[in-house]
């Protein structure tokens, strides 16, 4: 089995790193934010793409948000992607990491035999990492996390490195399989102008809550078990410098005695 339809989930996120968060939901408030495709998702947008040449497949884009993340669909689009579902409804609202992958795996059960699913390494405004993960228990398929480099390699399975912070591991999972990815993949491709004119003649469905089958109770922030106890920015603190100075000695004794006047040895 090549694979014949691989999704990709994207994440619309704010534009700028201005993002205040509202005192009495915890949540961000991304009210008048002008928003960007997730970066790591074009780099998992870009892999299906190039995949796709190679089987050939479809790549459909999945995103959960308001209205507005169909503009992130539209540019995927315009880098080549066949399709987009957008998952948008009042009921979504509020959705913890949890909340928001069961929607997500509920879409992708409907969309109907994918073999692939990719996700960006994490969003760069929640920043959890979550999602893939969350979305492969649901669908009880492998998942390969932080995948610097994916291929097919053989009729029923893909190849991923793994790059973690001072190791990489070679991991083979059969498909259908569920998989992250990081910046280190590839360069995303730019859309073309003739590209962009094209998105817009390619299908973009929106599925409200009624469309899915899905258990209300978890969904939005009934479905979110997370609880955001407090949400602040933290203060610089101001730290005091001292520089040891003389031979290499007397440093050491500097240094001995000043960690004894703080009672750390
Ligand atoms: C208690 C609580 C309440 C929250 N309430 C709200 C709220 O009211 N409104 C709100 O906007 N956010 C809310 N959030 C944030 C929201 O839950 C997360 O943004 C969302 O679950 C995704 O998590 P993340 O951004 O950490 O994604 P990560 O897990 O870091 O994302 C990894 C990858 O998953 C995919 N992905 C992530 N999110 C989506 C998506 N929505 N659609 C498609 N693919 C996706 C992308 O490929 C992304 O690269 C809330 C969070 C908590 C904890």
């Amino acid at each position: 089995m090549k694979p014949k339809t691989i999704v990709v989930c994207i994440k619309q996120v704010p534009e700028t790193n201005e993002v205040t968060i509202d005192p009495q939901t915890h949540n961000l408030d991304r009210r008048g934010l002008a928003g960007i495709m997730n970066p790591f998702d074009k780099n998992a947008v870009e892999q299906a793409l190039q995949l796709a040449d190679q089987t050939p497949a479809k790549v459909v884009l999945l995103s959960m948000g308001p209205d507005d993340y169909a503009e992130s669909l539209r540019e995927g689009m315009a880098m080549g992607a066949d399709a987009g579902y957008l998952l948008s409804d009042r009921a979504f609202a509020g959705a913890d990491t949890l909340a928001t992958g069961y929607v997500i795996a509920q879409a992708i059960k409907q969309i109907g035999e994918v073999d692939l699913v990719l996700f960006g390494r994490q969003a760069v405004d929640a920043d959890t990492g979550q999602v893939g993960p969350i979305v492969a228990e649901f669908l009880h398929q492998p998942q390969i996390t932080y995948a610097a480099s994916l291929r097919l390699s053989g009729d029923n399975e893909i190849t991923a490195e793994r790059l973690l912070e001072d190791t990489k591991q070679t991991l083979v999972a059969q498909l259908p399989a569920v998989v992250t990815v990081r910046s280190e993949l590839n360069t995303p491709r730019y859309p073309t102008p003739r590209n962009i004119q094209l998105s817009f003649e390619k299908p973009l469905t929106i599925w409200h809550h009624d469309d899915l089958d899905l258990d209300d109770s978890r969904l939005g922030q009934a479905g979110s078990p997370t609880i955001v106890t407090k949400v602040y920015e933290p203060k610089p603190t101001k730290r005091e410098l001292t520089s040891l100075t003389g031979t290499p000695t007397e440093a050491a004794s500097q240094l001995i005695k000043a960690l004894k006047a703080h009672q750390l040895i």
